[in-house]
């Protein structure tokens, strides 16, 4: 029988889309409207307005009245961390609600946003609650004069302004909360789009902000696709800083079309990251195995900084790929509510086109296909699945070790000693993580400190709040996570003070 979402979507509530600006929640001016098609069975799920340039410009002014007239980016610390932690309990009360809404937006299953922290709720609460905490803590210094004399030289750090926060549809709640967490900390105001493919659990988590006591006009959202809505947002003259997670050719072309007002950009991309496995690791098995989970568990590689290389010295590369082949065998798709689905279909019938295509040529380059390498049918057949697919003898000029495939994809590929194993995780365009497993302590830190990642793990990977999470070379510009997010929200100002004796 061929899966269908519809009795769900009568249980999780979903209502279709709306945009909100200035505390007011209403369809597109001119009443064009998106329909979302779940990715698992194809299913009309809901709709969301296509916000219009028009649209756009009022959010954003709704926004620049906030910042230039409300109470927000000048409230007392007190308020401001009152509605962040207010906030992040709200959050962890509708957890559930939440989990089901992401289900039906962008296939995500219960097991993954339940019990993986990184795809949870309660990571989403955790950075409000951490960034809570910078409100009250990011000061400035008090200068010395360089050239002597009597005055005071201080530094401040402002709020940025209008902020653009724009997202991509694979981990909303964890992104959702990387954006608005340091933006509304710092005290700016925002200008919200998801994605046109998740766009209903990120409107929910809008609702609460104002359950919690965020006054109107601060968070303002427009959904819709890159085109026209994106367009808008990214051009718009009252914007001040365009925070983006997505892929590195919208990354590219934000710098681009920002440039006229030169507006601050903050970028999270893509990666293509290494994984080094040496025959001293710790345990071979886990380590394959926690290199497929990233690859294919949960959201099926559709992550940033999914392990999609596997760099495997040669002593133990049939062991890896024992191991890798068993642990591709054990995920499981299927109706992403069940707590048996382990795994999530690819967002649309354009990237799944995409993957099949990777894979195609990656066979006619010449790597060895272990396994995976189709699409799932039975009664799967509706939906965008992609068995997960190991290839191996991989070699690093090979389009599928090149590029993102955003897929349940790894590239295997054999090594000999420790300068070449470096030498191939550093040879790509991207650099947002990499792990290496290895049992000598020396060994690990020396390559922690050689790999050109954002983040290094070593034998083993997580993502947490506090931590300054970005990418080296095109995986971004800026961290989130942790102090030097917070301060990516601001600007640094400097105040000059001569001290003359009328003043005392
Ligand atoms: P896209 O770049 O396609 O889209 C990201 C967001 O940008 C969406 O909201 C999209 O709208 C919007 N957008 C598209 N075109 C424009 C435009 N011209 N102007 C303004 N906004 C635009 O990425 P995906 O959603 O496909 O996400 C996958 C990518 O995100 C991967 O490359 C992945 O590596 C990266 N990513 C990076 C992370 C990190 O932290 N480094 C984390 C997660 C993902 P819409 O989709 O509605 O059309």
């Amino acid at each position: 029988m061929t899966l269908s979402l519809g009795p769900r979507r009568d249980a999780v509530g979903l209502k279709d889309g709306a945009l909100l600006v200035d505390g007011k929640w209403r369809p597109a001016s001119d009443g064009a409207t998106w329909t979302h098609r779940h990715p698992a069975t194809g299913e009309a799920i809901g709709t969301v307005p296509v916000a219009n340039e028009s649209d756009v410009d009022e959010a954003v002014r709704a926004a620049r009245h906030a910042f230039d007239e409300g109470d927000w980016p000048r409230a007392r610390a007190h308020i401001r961390v009152g509605v962040l932690l207010r906030y992040a309990s709200l959050l962890r009360e509708h957890a559930e609600e939440l989990r089901g809404l992401q289900a039906l937006d962008n296939g995500v299953p219960l097991m993954f946003s339940t019990n993986i922290y990184a795809g949870s709720v309660e990571i989403a609460a955790d950075v409000f609650t951490h960034h809570a905490g910078w409100v009250d803590k990011v000061g400035g210094q008090t200068l010395p004069p360089y050239q002597g004399g009597d005055h005071l030289a201080m530094t401040f750090r402002d709020p940025i302004g209008v902020v653009a926060a724009i997202l991509p549809w694979n981990a909303p709640f964890l992104l959702f909360a990387q954006k608005l967490g340091p933006a509304l900390a710092a005290g700016c105001t925002v200008v919200l789009k998801p994605s046109e493919f998740a766009s209903f659990a990120v409107l929910r988590m809008v609702e609460l902000l104002s359950e919690a006591g965020l006054p109107d006009g601060v968070v303002n959202v427009v959904t819709g696709p890159g085109s026209p809505t994106g367009e808008a947002l990214i051009t718009h003259p009252l914007v001040d800083k365009i925070s983006f997670t997505g892929s590195r050719a919208v990354g590219r072309h934000i710098v681009e079309a920002s440039a006229g007002t030169l507006k601050r950009v903050s970028l999270e991309l893509g990666g293509k990251s290494p994984t080094l496995v040496f025959p001293d690791a710790p345990d071979v098995g886990m380590a394959a195995m926690t290199t497929v989970g990233t690859v294919t568990m949960g959201l099926s590689g559709q992550a940033c900084v999914a392990h999609t290389r596997a760099l495997v010295h040669r002593d133990v590369y049939d062991q890896f790929l024992g191991a890798a082949e068993t642990m591709a065998g054990a995920v499981t798709y299927g109706d992403p509510f069940e707590l048996s689905t382990t795994a999530s279909p690819l967002i649309n019938t354009r990237q799944l086109d995409r993957v099949l295509g990777l894979i195609e040529r990656g066979r006619a380059a010449g790597a060895r296909l272990v396994c995976g390498g189709e699409r799932a049918g039975g009664d799967l057949a509706e939906g965008n699945f992609v068995r997960p697919t190991i290839f191996a003898d991989v070699d690093n000029d090979m389009e599928i070790a090149r590029e993102e495939v955003f897929g349940p994809v790894l590239a295997v590929i054999p090594f000999t000693d420790e300068n070449e194993a470096v030498r191939i995780a550093n040879d790509t365009d991207y650099g947002l993580g990499a792990g290496l497993y290895t049992a000598d302590a020396k060994r690990a830190f020396r390559l922690a400190r050689r790999l050109r990642a954002g983040t290094v793990g070593i034998n083993g990977f997580q993502v947490e709040p506090h931590l300054p999470f970005g990418g080296f070379k095109q995986s971004g510009l800026g961290r989130e996570g942790g102090q030097s997010a917070f301060e990516a929200y601001t600007e640094l100002k400097t105040v000059l003070m001569p001290l003359t004796d009328e003043m005392m």
